[in-house]
């Protein structure tokens, strides 16, 4: 590492995905020098995946009081925040750059065009509207740290001086757009605690193989329990889809936090409830009435109306009852006994797919070492944190992004003062 080139800023922020690109229009409104380096050759290579290509960017149904509550106990870190600039300020600074927005089902907001493209070309405009110094490939490897601060950051070829760095390297998730997890080492070296990064936002393997024969089918709206030692430690109601190795869609992706949370202390089980409108009574009561209108129809062809047609096959498995059974042939038992495993299909949980897969990384630098009004860092005084590499992580439907706008926001105009 001798003979590096030097460069000296006013602010540089290592990582230029969503968190770093805003903290980057912040940092330099006032002119200040700033740079953002960025280890691929292009920004925001994982923003350009969010929604499907479509950028779930906010999340429009809520007040910040109930967006916190919706990140779970770490949320109220993110309030000071969100009162800044929260999910309505969000949507007036990307449409200010130009870019409109529409609203969804469930307050998913997304730009009007569907292109994540147009929300990285907006920032992008924006960042070279104010002078900021991008540079591309330029992996950062290591810190010079002195009197409890940062002197500068080390990349093969430079060394780069600043008053203030932020630091938005993200989580370890979809590690081919860049984010590996660097992050977490540089601030456990600097004497910051690291809550173990684990997948969230994930598929899961499920145990049984009856699971694994229905790829492809997708239930809107399934109850899920999700039990160890039979204690309940999470629960959604919401869309399912059966894989080939198990369970997805977003109910089950926004359980996985609470199993990967969980699952290193022993045996996790979930419980499905295909009809979770429905009080066990009240579904029993619904087979009887149905089931005397129906009294000529085989048990398949009626399941088949709620279910797909191999779903309603493998009901009848699970209920160890013949495939062409008639309904006039089941007795009060066997409809009761069908209503309760309608409400309580019980599987074991395999794993979680890992970090290749999972949408969001939780855990990161403890909450309790980074200042929520500024996002400085309470070890390193001219470090400022933002992004997915903090301790703070929402379900689907636009709160991550919101999170990584919030907080890249906060540290960029916080280097400002
Ligand atoms: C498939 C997928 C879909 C998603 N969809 C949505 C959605 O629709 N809505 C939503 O709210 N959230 C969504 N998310 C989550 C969202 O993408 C993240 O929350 C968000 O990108 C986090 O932003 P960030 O700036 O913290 O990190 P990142 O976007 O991961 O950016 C970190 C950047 O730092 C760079 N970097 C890392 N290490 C170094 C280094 N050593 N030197 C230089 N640069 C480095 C990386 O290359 C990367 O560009 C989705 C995630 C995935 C994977």
């Amino acid at each position: 590492m001798n003979n590096l080139k030097e460069e000296k800023f006013d602010t540089v922020i290592i990582g230029g995905g969503a968190s770093g690109m805003m903290a980057g229009i912040l940092a330099s409104v006032d002119g200040a020098k700033v740079a953002i380096l960025e280890k691929n050759s292009t920004l925001g290579k994982k923003l350009l995946l969010t929604g499907n290509g479509r950028c779930n960017i906010t999340q429009a149904n809520f007040s910040n009081r109930e967006f916190v509550e919706k990140l779970g106990k770490n949320g109220k870190f993110l309030f000071s925040g969100l009162s800044v600039f929260g999910t309505n300020e969000t949507q007036e600074f990307f449409e200010k750059l130009g870019l409109k927005l529409k609203t969804e089902k469930d307050g998913r907001v997304f730009p009007e065009s569907d292109k994540a493209q147009d929300v990285l070309d907006a920032l992008k405009k924006s960042l070279k509207k104010n002078g900021v110094v991008v540079k591309l490939n330029q992996n950062v490897l290591d810190f010079e740290i002195k009197d409890a601060k940062i002197v500068c950051v080390k990349t093969a070829e430079r060394k780069i001086y600043a008053k203030n760095f932020i630091l938005s390297t993200g989580g370890k998730s979809f590690p081919t757009t860049g984010s590996i997890g660097d992050g977490y080492a540089w601030l456990e070296k600097m004497g910051h605690t690291i809550i173990s990064p684990m997948p969230a936002l994930t598929p899961m393997k499920i145990k049984e193989r009856w699971v694994k024969e229905l790829p492809g089918v997708s239930l809107p709206n399934v109850g899920i329990k999700i039990l160890q030692q039979d204690k309940k430690i999470f629960e959604i109601t919401g869309e399912i889809l059966f894989t080939h190795f198990g369970l997805s869609g977003p109910a089950v992706i926004n359980a996985s936090k609470y199993v990967s949370q969980n699952i290193s202390k022993g045996e996790i089980f979930l419980e499905l409830d295909l009809f979770p409108t429905f009080t066990q009574n009240a579904l029993e009561e619904k087979l009887k009435i149905d089931f005397k209108e129906y009294k000529k129809k085989d048990l398949k062809n009626y399941l088949a109306e709620y279910f797909s047609q191999k779903l309603a096959l493998t009901i009848l498995e699970l209920s160890k009852l013949e495939t062409d059974r008639k309904i006039y042939s089941l007795g009060k038992t066997h409809r009761n006994n069908l209503a309760k495993l309608l409400k309580n299909i019980r599987l074991s949980v395999d794993s979680l797919l890992d970090f290749e897969s999972a949408m969001i990384t939780s855990g990161g630098v403890s909450l309790k070492e980074v200042e929520n009004k500024t996002m400085r860092s309470k070890i390193i005084s001219n470090l400022f944190i933002a992004g997915e590499v903090l301790d703070l992580d929402g379900p689907t439907g636009g709160y991550n992004l919101q999170i990584a706008w919030t907080t890249g926001y906060v540290a960029g105009k916080s280097t400002n003062h």
